[in-house]
């Protein structure tokens, strides 16, 4: 820009909206919430001061004047366009005619991110569900039906004998249909789950659909503007679609006992099955988002990236993470040391044993005997049922990242102005790319 006259006035990015602090983060400073489009940025008060003062009508120098006046930093107008050019433009978040080149580049596909979705429900009739659904994450009635979960449960390992009831439905295997619906009814439950607790907490679910998640199609629940809600509202709609899911369970488990049929049984044993591997906080599931929202770090892959490449000596252009709090520290760092080795591991059996996953599907697919085969053990054949539709809720992470990954907009590593710096009031002058 050099050599222009005349005041810079800069713009937030169209879809770019100021949306509120990041409510108990484990950071040792105060995040800030910008929506850009779909997803939410993760940045620190002065960058979050600066994007909610571009309006496009205020020069750098007039934003400069307002942030001294209003927070506790000292900023000149180069600050202001120091700040645009290097972190908020790049990102695509501000932007102006002579910055028009700076866009934020699209993040590339990540297999540990839910891919291909397939919206299959819009906003529209989720909220129509989630409305009512809601209703059961009242107190008094989440006591009573947490209390119906548990008998339930009681019910089903002692007078249920699902041991037995196996074996008798192995050798009845036209149950199968039955049992891949009442898995399939449950699994779409779950998701309402989701948006029924996020509904109750006050934000909405975008959309339900299909998609794929490392090798397995999977049903989510897109619940990103769950980045707005308090930690206790996180965490709620992180369990919501296990808490529906169990609700299902207890259900088939009333059904079973009033008329007998075996595969609402099993079905509810499977449930069972798939809480547990819910809960497992190694993957996005509904576990990795609990402990992420327990310990404040909104999105734990993407703080753990840069932290590994810093921690293996990789040298990074960009400023450091954000702090955390010493308490979340440690457990971030434990949560890495059992994580990283496990998902290296993941990769390697999957890699390792893709060939005869293939080969047995081609098979299966061939031979209509190796399918009738396999439901002869009902075991097996629970698996097989269970294994495709996996469910889950899916955010969108927090992006506060630059194209490297390594840079975070969020993270300014000094104070603009301060009290030994004097403020300049000389002519305009504006960063030049
Ligand atoms: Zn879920």
């Amino acid at each position: 820009m050099a050599g222009k006259e005349g005041p810079v006035i800069p713009r937030r990015a169209a879809g770019v909206v100021p949306a509120g602090p990041l409510h108990s983060g484990g950071f040792v400073e105060q995040h800030w919430l910008l929506r850009r489009g779909e997803r939410f940025v993760q940045v620190s008060e002065l960058l979050y001061r600066v994007v909610e003062l571009a309006d496009g009508r205020r020069s750098t120098e007039e934003i400069a004047r307002r942030l001294t006046e209003t927070t506790k930093w000292e900023v000149a107008d180069e600050d202001v366009a120091r700040i645009i050019e290097r972190k908020l433009a790049p990102v695509g978040l501000v932007e102006h005619p002579d910055w028009l080149d700076a866009t934020a580049s699209a993040r590339a596909p990540s297999p540990l991110l839910v891919n291909a979705r397939l919206r299959i429900i819009g906003p529209g009739p989720i909220e129509r569900v989630a409305r009512v659904g809601q209703h059961l994450f009242w107190p008094p009635a989440l006591s009573a039906l947490l209390g119906l979960i548990v008998a339930s449960q009681l019910w089903l390992f002692t007078i249920g004998q699902p041991g037995v009831v196996m074996q008798r439905l192995a050798s009845t295997p036209l149950s199968l249909p039955l049992l891949v619906g009442l898995l399939l009814l449950a699994g779409a439950v779950h998701e309402l789950g989701h948006a029924a607790a996020i509904r109750y907490g006050g934000a909405r679910a975008r959309a339900m659909g299909i998609g794929w998640y490392l090798v397995v199609p999977i049903f989510y629940t897109d619940v990103t503007e769950s980045y707005r809600l308090s930690r206790g509202g996180r965490v709620r709609t992180d369990l919501g679609g296990l808490y529906f899911h169990l609700l299902v369970a207890a259900a088939f488990v009333g059904i079973h006992a009033a008329t007998g049929y075996d595969a609402f049984l099993v079905a509810a044993l499977l449930i069972d099955l798939d809480v547990a591997r819910q809960l497992i906080p190694f993957i996005r599931l509904d576990g990795y988002w609990v402990l992420a929202d327990l310990t404040g770090i909104p999105d734990l892959f993407t703080h753990a990236a840069p932290r590994l490449r810093r921690l293996f000596g990789k040298r990074s252009d960009g400023p450091a993470p954000p702090a955390l709090r010493p308490r979340v520290r440690r457990i971030f760092a434990a949560y890495l040391a059992l994580t990283v080795p496990i998902i290296v591991g993941l990769f390697g059996y999957v890699i390792w044993h893709a060939p005869a996953v293939v080969s047995r599907a081609s098979a299966a697919v061939a031979s209509r005997t190796d399918l009738l085969a396999d439901a002869s053990s009902a075991e097996s054949s629970a698996r097989d049922c269970s294994r495709p539709w996996r469910c889950c809720s899916s955010r969108s992470p927090l992006w506060a990242s630059r194209s490297s990954s390594s840079s975070w907009p969020g993270s300014p590593r000094r104070r603009c102005g301060g009290a030994s710096r004097p403020r300049r009031r000389g002519p305009r002058t504006s960063a030049s790319r």
